[in-house]
């Protein structure tokens, strides 16, 4: 009888597991797409397209491929990504959900992130939402390698982990200040340089203790802060083939922008935080991915949240984008892939918002979820779920480590444990040992950094192909 019902629970929560897609056959034009779900024979839930619905923080085990252009042999991806296991190849992007939820993050969905990597080894970074961080982790990026984030505007769900970042930087040899691109505001206090200027005074204390501890390098924060405009859209990037524009979208008041990202002819769309909006329409005219926020429906949040329906559907209605609007959108954009975020994902929710997306958007369809990766070339776009490990360690880069000298700008401690404080610590014999060796260890490594920093300088001088490091 045990047996009997453990089978029938593997059996029913494999259902649950089993798939995250929705999608259609539909032809998009131009040019012709044709979509095709791969599938395993396993029971998954199926949207009245015949697709595998979208579920759970769980790596699904389908994979969804749209091909762009079928008259050269196609690119074969494992039915996961594991991360660190595919470089990428030159003339291809693949965008990452770090962070697919709101405010409300729970344990399997992180407020909004998604990280963008680039065939010329760039990476950028999409909002830093609350929980991202752990996800960015696990996609084991050496940490220098987050180093520019685009915001797109200052709500707590979209900078929650931007701190973590800022931190991880610093002692995890970012050697390079982090980048921060966002919009102005109505008032100069409500745009991205004053955020900036304010982070760095909250992280006083922080810093306080730090520096003396990590390399100065590593604790810099630039903004660049630019003016959306109330239509159309600005360059904000240009460098080795990346141009990322900005265009401004209406949510709550003026300043929230979303960004398209342009490399060698893949394109992709990033509206953020909105409602349906033409502006979003026309920058997003026939990207490969369009990312739009979808909401729940007020009866949700009214039920789960207790909110007064008049608050709900304020929220939903007049500042977010209900998931019938975000059909519109997609339905006059016309991605190649469209993908919605911002919105619960639980068992009872994916299957209403599938729903109402297709009251408009007939075209694909990806109903986000933490971890999901998307991977576009010229010839196809691929989707699948990454394959993590719970416990992911950071990814550090020793040879830019090496390279870079890591602690050889270290500052000296400007303030000092009050004596009465130092003299309540326990002694251990061999804390006690270190800790009359380390100053003068300190000393030391500074001399020899001195000197092979110098040595580098002089090999670069004599070495023209030299290409200075990121
Ligand atoms: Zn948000
Ligand atoms: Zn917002």
């Amino acid at each position: 009888m045990l047996k009997r019902i453990l089978i029938f629970a593997v059996l029913f929560l494999a259902g649950f597991l089993a798939a995250q897609w929705t999608a259609s056959d539909q032809e998009q034009s131009p040019p012709q797409i044709i979509v095709q779900a791969l599938d395993d024979g396993s029971p998954a839930k199926r949207d009245r397209n015949g697709y595998p619905m979208p579920f759970n923080s769980e790596p699904t085990i389908d994979k969804r491929i749209i091909v762009k252009d079928d008259s050269q042999p196609l690119k074969e991806y494992p039915h996961n990504y594991v991360p660190g296991t595919e470089p990428l190849d030159e003339d291809e992007i693949r965008i990452t959900a770090l962070g697919t939820g709101n405010p409300a993050i729970a344990k399997d969905q992180a407020a909004a992130s998604f990280m963008v990597e680039v065939g010329n080894g760039e990476v950028f970074l999409f909002d830093a939402g609350g929980g991202s961080f752990g996800n960015w982790a696990a996609m084991k990026m050496p940490l220098w390698k987050a180093s520019k984030i685009f915001l797109t505007h200052l709500h707590m769900d979209h900078i929650g982990d931007v701190d973590l970042h800022v931190d991880a930087g610093q002692g995890f040899g970012r050697l390079r200040p982090l980048e921060i691109w966002g919009p102005t505001g109505p008032t100069p206090e409500l745009g991205v340089a004053a955020y900036v200027e304010n982070l760095r005074k909250i992280f006083c204390w922080h810093d306080a203790v730090k520096r003396s501890i990590a390399d100065r390098r590593g604790f810099d924060i630039k903004s660049h802060e630019f003016d959306p405009g109330l239509t159309g859209e600005v360059l904000v990037y240009d460098n080795k083939d990346v141009k990322i524009f900005a265009y401004p979208v209406p949510h709550g008041i003026f300043g929230p922008v979303g960004y398209r990202l342009e490399y060698r002819g893949l394109t992709f769309s990033y509206a953020g935080d909105c409602e349906a909006s033409m502006n979003t329409v026309k920058a997003s005219m026939e990207v490969d991915v369009l990312i739009h926020e979808a909401m729940n429906t007020p009866e949700l949040l009214m039920d789960y949240m207790g909110l007064p329906e008049i608050m709900a559907k304020t929220i939903l209605w007049t500042k977010h984008t209900p998931p019938e609007a975000a059909g519109k959108v997609f339905a006059m954009a016309k991605p190649r892939l469209a993908v919605t975020f911002h919105h619960f994902n639980r068992e009872d929710t994916v299957e209403p918002m599938v729903n109402a997306v297709r009251t408009a958007w007939d075209g694909p369809l990806l109903i986000s979820q933490d971890l999901t990766v998307i991977n576009i070339t010229p010839q196809q776009i691929v989707t699948r779920m990454a394959l993590v490990e719970q416990r992911p360690l950071l990814t550090v880069d020793m040879d830019y480590m090496r390279r870079m000298h890591v602690g050889s700008q270290i500052d000296e401690p400007i303030y000092q444990l009050p004596r009465e404080l130092d003299e309540s610590v326990i002694r251990i014999d061999f804390i006690e040992d270190f800790k009359k060796t380390a100053k003068f260890m300190m000393g030391v490594k500074k001399v020899v950094d001195t000197v092979s920093i110098a040595m580098d300088k002089v090999k670069e001088t004599f070495s023209p192909d030299h290409e200075e490091e990121e």
